[in-house]
């Protein structure tokens, strides 16, 4: 048994001799059969610890005479754990997909029906395929850009960024949006801002979806702060709102994949529940952090 070996079962250095397998592990396998060839390939569990290990018995005619079998052992535990977010992530994707497919589908049904003549209800029945149209594109945009950040940081454009110039832009775009809701939108920011080495299209789209939320989250009359500045050697983007706020037990799962609130006042909102959650993986690959202090019914911070 090498060191590896060891290792994986917990076990001292040279402990493993005269050992049973069974004593790491529930799988019993003194059935293997002596002949050629793969003999079995199991995934079985520790009994020290949760970790998944992948047994290979490989059993060649020479080992078969000598009464010996090679034991392949691999830590499969993180891969199992990938394919089992994996699963999750395509059950709810193709969940996602299918409300507003079926929504569009029947409205247009109907209307090739021609048999609706008012002109309102016309009216209903294509908003209603052009809202879903919209909400399908959003959902894929954050999917493939969710899928991007996660196949690695090499994809990150790198430069260097103003970030006064940066903040400044995306609070302007975003007036218009805030205005319409009767929200006041402030942006504090000291005379001097770090620059930082950063991917700009990427911060745009944190940014943008931070200062998104704070404008959906806010019922009217409410306001949204934005202030930026250096906090050591970094620099800290702060979003502040005085909206719907975040429950306890919910603040650590808004950066989930596919998690919206379950409060009444977000459910009819729009929203694809992945805006934090790409946001996250685009600050992490710089290096950041993101941390949220709220209280129900008050406001929300999201800190950058
Ligand atoms: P989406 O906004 O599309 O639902 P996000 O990933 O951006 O998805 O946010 C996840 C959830 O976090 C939201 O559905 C909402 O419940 C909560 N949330 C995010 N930002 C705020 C905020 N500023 N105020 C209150 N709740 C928020």
């Amino acid at each position: 048994a090498n060191t590896a070996a060891e290792r994986l079962l917990g076990s001292p250095e040279g402990g493993l001799k005269g050992k049973r397998l069974t004593d790491f592990v529930a799988k019993d396998l003194s059935n293997v059969t002596p002949g050629s060839g793969i003999a079995i390939d199991q995934i079985t569990q520790l009994h020290a610890s949760p970790a998944l290990i992948r047994m290979m018995a490989v059993n060649t005619e020479d080992q078969a005479d000598r009464g010996e079998t090679a034991l392949l052992l691999q830590d499969v535990t993180h891969e199992r754990e990938r394919e089992r977010e994996r699963g999750q992530f395509l059950y709810h994707i193709t969940h996602e997909l299918r409300t507003p497919l079926t929504n569009i589908r029947a409205y247009a049904e109907t209307l090739s029906e021609g048999v609706l003549k008012d002109p309102d209800t016309l009216r209903e029945c294509y908003n209603v395929i052009v809202g879903e149209t919209q909400r399908l594109s959003r959902l894929v945009e954050d999917i493939l850009s969710l899928a991007q950040m996660e196949a690695g940081a090499a994809r990150l454009k790198m430069d260097d960024v103003n970030t006064a110039r940066l903040v400044r832009q995306v609070i302007e775009d975003m007036q218009a949006q805030a205005d319409e809701k009767g929200l006041e939108l402030l942006l504090t920011m000291p005379p001097k801002v770090p620059t930082i080495r950063g991917d700009k299209d990427r911060l745009v789209v944190v940014l943008t979806n931070i200062v998104g939320n704070a404008i959906k989250y806010t019922p009217s009359g409410g306001r949204v702060e934005v202030s930026c500045g250096q906090e050591a050697s970094r620099l800290q983007i702060k979003v502040s709102d005085t909206g719907l706020g975040i429950a306890a037990d919910e603040r650590d799962k808004v950066f989930d994949k596919f998690y919206r609130s379950s409060d009444e006042h977000v459910a009819v909102l729009p929203g694809t529940g992945l805006g934090l959650a790409l946001s996250l993986e685009i600050v992490r690959t710089h290096g950041g952090s993101i941390t949220v202090s709220s209280e129900l019914g008050k406001g929300s911070t999201f800190t950058v």
